[in-house]
């Protein structure tokens, strides 16, 4: 034993570091580790001035950098059924869900809004790591539903903001359900010829990742977020194998294909706006005929456009 445990936990307080909330005038950045003020990290959105290294970023101020001059509607979500299973585990899941609800002032872990971007009206959801988490339950069947609903009532495409630890344990097999829920949202926005965007943030993990995180026409992700299906720890001691450097982050799943493009919060912004046009521009305007006779022949073959076979961004974009 340390003799740091024999110190009383009054004292201990007082040495306890700050979380997030709490107004402490610095921060250390996990990238580099020095010192940032916090006004100039606020300023900032978050991202460290001196190595880049993006922490995370509120809910608020996400929508807020989002949407034409911050303005937005946030949208209604409809409430499940609370803790159907009465799961316990140290604590109650209600008094989890109370504490949460209180903590972070929302009601579950993912919100919805309405806005636009550049004058292009947009559904957006954001999901915040610190409730519970960012984990998928039945709320957030339910939010993904609605605002899918949402952005084909509006003819509006959906851009998800997602970090995540997964499926909520505490909902069970519940939780588990919300894959093929949020699959078959996404798939409205699809089939009514909508773009579907998204942002994968630090961290995206466990079941999200298995069912709306990756189901983007494009996929993006922010700089150095931890994105994958198991820990980097599980699979090594599964595999018993050292992975290499950077694995299931941002820059090496762009590298493997699994993520289309990453960008910067600084850039985000304008890339969503350049994406939304450019999609929504695709299916609203009849395709003009060819220049290339063999892109001709190509386009003549009687086959129905789906996304997945959307010509490369960098391509469409030009
Ligand atoms: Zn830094």
């Amino acid at each position: 034993m340390s003799w740091l445990s024999n110190i009383p936990p009054g004292i201990k307080n007082i040495f306890k570091p700050k979380d997030d909330n709490s107004d402490a005038l610095w921060t250390k950045c996990p990238g580099c580790g020095e010192m940032i003020f916090q006004r100039d990290l606020e300023a900032a959105h978050q991202v460290c001035p001196s190595c880049e290294h993006h922490l995370a970023l509120g809910v608020e101020e996400r929508l807020a950098l989002l949407f034409d001059n911050g303005a937005y509607e946030e949208i209604d979500l409809p409430e499940p059924a609370t803790d159907p299973l009465k799961f316990r585990d140290e604590k109650k899941y209600v008094d989890r869900l109370k504490e949460n609800r209180r903590k972070t002032g929302q009601q579950d872990a993912m919100r919805a809004a309405h806005g636009s971007i550049d004058g292009v009206g947009v559904v957006a959801l954001v999901q915040n790591f610190k409730f519970m988490g960012g984990s998928m339950g039945m709320a957030l069947g339910e939010a993904m539903l609605k605002a899918a609903e949402t952005a084909v009532e509006k003819r509006a495409p959906l851009i998800v903001f997602a970090a995540s630890g997964g499926a909520r344990m505490q909902e069970g097999i519940l939780s588990l359900m919300q894959m093929p829920r949020t699959t078959i949202a996404v798939q409205m926005v699809k089939e009514a010829g909508l773009p579907y965007i998204v942002v994968l943030t630090n961290p995206t993990t466990g079941g999200v990742t298995a069912s709306y995180a990756m189901l983007g026409d494009i996929n993006l992700a922010e700089p150095g977020a931890l994105i994958g299906f198991a820990g980097p720890r599980v699979i090594e001691q599964t595999i018993r194998e050292k992975l290499p450097d950077g694995f299931q982050r941002a820059e090496f799943l762009l590298e493997k294909g699994m993520v289309d493009m990453v960008v910067s919060r600084a850039d985000m912004k304008p890339t969503l706006s350049k994406l939304v046009r450019v999609l929504l521009k695709e299916r609203r305007q009849p395709a003009k005929p060819a220049q290339d006779p063999a892109k001709v022949a190509k386009l003549e073959k009687p086959k129905a456009p789906t996304l997945k076979e959307e010509p490369k961004l960098d391509k469409a974009a030009e």
